[in-house]
């Protein structure tokens, strides 16, 4: 690389106009010497005057003349020799010849040896001085451009360097498109060499996508007058075509008045007319803009699109259906078990199942279509093509059946299904939100329906979904605001008519609605997310309630809640629980848990678990609805059971159906058999009494006895127990 020192260093050879000019005379003839010097200093210059050749060159050597006024003939060195080495030390010193004896192949030798004039003494002196004049003139005028001439030569160096050296790459084009320049830095950051690119068109370094935004540039910039344009391009890497670079490109276009002067021998590059452009490699720049886009488009935990990138992917097929008239579907897809997962075994175990499913609904899909991930355990689906009604519940059905087998992580078997709602551009939509909200109110309704299907939206679902999701929101502030109430229904053993226990039951009264069953609302709880609230509630309820009855000489009847699958498998449930009868110092043994035999079957590991901790420190464990579920003697084993509650529906067979009693006396056989007590759930008449208590089974509940009650109710019954069910 030439390092080149600015501001150039080159005023000192430049003499200032009003400097006097300084003469030398070499002459052995003494008078004519003087003479000659008395007629130049008469008009101003400054004279020396010396007689040998000899002496002349040592003068010149040690000061600086501007003129030298010759004598040819001098014993010594003669006036040839003098003008001889003067020529080739002091080029720049015009020499005047004045001799007497000169001959013309003298004075022309002379004059071909780079001498100013040759003039013959006698001289006439105004010639002589017009002369002298002259050629300080033009010595003066040659000093001038040679100046000139190197300063150009430095900026010419100048402009290399920079042009070579900028880290941008900077070229021209030709009006065809053509480079007719390109810097050296086209190498280093594409590879190719200056050669290689002279003469090609710019389309050649233009990365294919961006060919069409390249065209419009350079078209825009040749239909217009001069003005700077700009625009970002990605340009291909000389060693892999499908490597690219991107750069911010701006240029001017040339035109045919461009006023091109000195640009240097054999560097003729700027065309007349064409373009002149400055392209900055911007890829770090946009690495780093990329990364934060993909960040801001995407989760990053299943690495599909975020619900920012569905909704612009949406926009873009709903524009293109719209175009074309087609229908495309959105579905909506919420996993059913999900939130169990993450409770009960961790995030960890959540997020690889996540990872896991996206994985398998990618390959239920084509390549055209969107699966992007809007929430913990939400995903959409955009299908931008539906031409027939088959498609997309065929699509929903495979989705269905990838789910069905199990999940295998760290070895566990983990069981989810999805619910799935559909909605079709037009008909359920013609914006992204209206489409979204379909999908997923059509994807409540297979929630409420009872999981693991797929439903299509339909106008008559709106009215629902508005009433439940208020329902939802009054529930939350319902166990907020402590507005639930909890009524008990007495469990009879039917041989001493006295109450053995009492059934906790929730009960809501809405201010609008009136009364809504548990049925309805604990579903509605668990999907909201509200069941751990409630569960809370419930437990200190009871144990506040369990207190009255103590207090009131009750102490010894136990009281069953219902627990929800969800609260009880969390990881810190019985430490609450626990914690929650000591803070109202209730023994463990007063309150028996309700679980369903069909969550125990969901998660049997964790079920045992966690009835285990239970039962080891003293808390009763019922088995409710006892024979609707895949009842397995195997299970019945493993389990910490103390009792099991028989289903209702069994119960209120008795009288119509026969045959159901051999399966009546099977289940009331197990609990002989495996030392568990017997509750009869529903019992409505005297005769479905005496059936089950001829079974063998001697505790009942059902609205025979009861209905579920207040707490002052059952308290008020307890005291008349007596004379109760006589
Ligand atoms: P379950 O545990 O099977 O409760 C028994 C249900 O049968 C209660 O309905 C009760 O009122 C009703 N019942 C009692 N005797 C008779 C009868 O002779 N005939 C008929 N036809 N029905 C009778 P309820 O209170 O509507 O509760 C429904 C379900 O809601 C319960 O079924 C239970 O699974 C759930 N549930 C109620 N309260 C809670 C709670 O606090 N937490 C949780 N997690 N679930 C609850
Ligand atoms: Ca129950
Ligand atoms: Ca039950």
């Amino acid at each position: 690389m030439n390092i080149i020192n600015f501001p150039p260093n080159i005023t000192t050879t430049e003499k200032a106009a009003n400097e006097v000019s300084r003469l030398l005379i070499v002459d052995d003839d003494i008078v004519l010497a003087r003479s000659l010097q008395q007629l130049t200093e008469l008009v101003g210059y400054q004279v020396k005057v010396c007689n040998r050749g000899v002496e002349a060159l040592a003068l010149l050597a040690l000061e600086s003349f501007d003129l030298l006024l010759l004598d040819l003939v001098m014993p010594g060195m003669d006036g040839h020799a003098v003008i001889d080495n003067v020529r080739r030390d002091f080029p720049q010193i015009p020499i005047i010849v004045v001799t007497a004896t000169g001959t013309v192949s003298e004075a022309a030798q002379s004059l071909e040896k780079g001498v100013y004039d040759f003039i013959r003494k006698p001289y006439e002196p105004a010639e002589l001085l017009r002369t002298i004049e002259n050629a300080l003139a033009k010595s003066q005028l040659e000093r001038i451009q040679a100046v000139t001439s190197s300063k150009l030569d430095h900026y010419e160096n100048l402009n290399h360097y920079l042009v070579d050296s900028s880290p941008d790459i900077i070229y021209t084009l030709d009006e065809k498109g053509r480079f007719t320049f390109v810097n050296k830095r086209v190498f280093s950051l594409l590879g190719y060499l200056v050669d290689e690119l002279i003469g090609e068109h710019y389309s050649m370094l233009v990365y294919g996508e961006d060919i069409d935004a390249a065209k419009y540039a350079f078209r825009a910039q040749s239909s217009f007058e001069r003005a700077t344009y700009n625009v970002e391009l990605r340009l291909r890497c000389q060693s892999d075509r499908e490597e690219y670079r991107y750069f911010d490109i701006s240029f001017i276009p040339i035109l045919n008045t461009a006023h091109v002067d000195h640009i240097g021998e054999g560097r003729e590059f700027l065309p007349l007319k064409g373009s002149y452009g400055v392209a900055r490699d911007i890829t770090e720049r946009k690495k780093v803009e990329y990364a934060m886009a993909y960040q801001a488009h995407h989760d990053m935990l299943t690495g599909l699109p975020n619900r920012t990138l569905f909704n612009d992917r949406l926009e873009i097929s709903i524009a293109h259906a719209r175009r074309n008239h087609h229908r495309l579907a959105v579905l909506f897809l919420d996993l059913d078990r999900f939130k169990w997962v993450n409770d009960t075994l961790g995030h960890i175990y959540g997020d690889e199942l996540l990872k896991n499913v996206a994985s398998r609904l990618k390959s239920c899909l084509r390549e055209g279509d969107t699966l992007a991930r809007i929430g913990g355990d939400e995903f959409t689906i955009i299908l931008p093509e539906v031409p027939n009604k088959d498609d997309v519940p065929m699509v929903a059905r495979k989705i269905l059946a990838t789910l069905e087998q199990a999940f295998v992580l760290d070895n566990r078997e983990i069981n989810i299904s999805a619910s799935i709602g559909v909605a079709i551009f037009p008909d359920h939509g013609d914006t992204i939100d209206a489409l979204t909200k379909s999908a997923d109110i059509a994807m409540y309704h297979v929630k409420w329906k009872g999981k693991n299907g797929f439903m299509q939206y339909d106008s008559s679902m709106d009215s629902i979904f508005h009433q439940k999701m208020s329902i939802e929101s009054d529930l939350r502030k319902a166990i907020e605001n402590n507005e639930l109430e909890l009524y008990f229904q007495p469990q009879v053993d039917v041989n001493t008519l006295k109450v053995v226990g009492l059934e906790a039951l929730t009960r809501w009264h809405h201010e609008d609605r009136g009364w809504i069953p548990p049925a309805e609302f604990i579903p509605l709880a668990e999907e909201a997310g509200l069941i751990s609230m409630l569960t809370y509630w419930l437990i200190k309820q009871v144990t506040i309630q369990h207190h009255r009855m103590q207090k009131a000489g009750f102490g010894d009847i136990s009281i069953a809640v219902n627990v929800s699958p969800e609260s009880v498998l969390k990881h810190d449930f019985v430490s609450n629980f626990l914690l929650s009868l000591r803070s109202e110092n209730i023994a463990n043994e007063a309150i028996e848990i309700e679980i369903t035999e069909n969550i125990i079957m969901q998660d049997m590991e964790n079920s045992i678990l966690k009835l285990n901790e239970l039962s080891r420190q003293g808390v009763k464990i019922a088995i409710d609805d006892f024979g609707t579920g895949y009842s397995s003697l195997a299970y019945l084993q493993k389990l910490p059971m103390h009792s099991i509650k028989l289903d209702q529906t069994f119960v209120h067979n008795i009288q119509f159906i026969g045959q159901e009693l051999p399966i009546v006396s099977a289940i009331i056989g197990i609990a002989k058999g495996f030392n568990l007590k017997m509750i009869a759930e529903g019992v409505e008449t005297t005769e479905q009494m005496q059936v089950l208590k001829s079974l063998g089974c001697s505790v009942m509940q059902g609205y025979l006895f009861s209905k579920p009650l207040p707490m002052s109710g059952v308290l008020a019954m307890l005291r008349s127990q007596d004379r109760l069910f006589a």
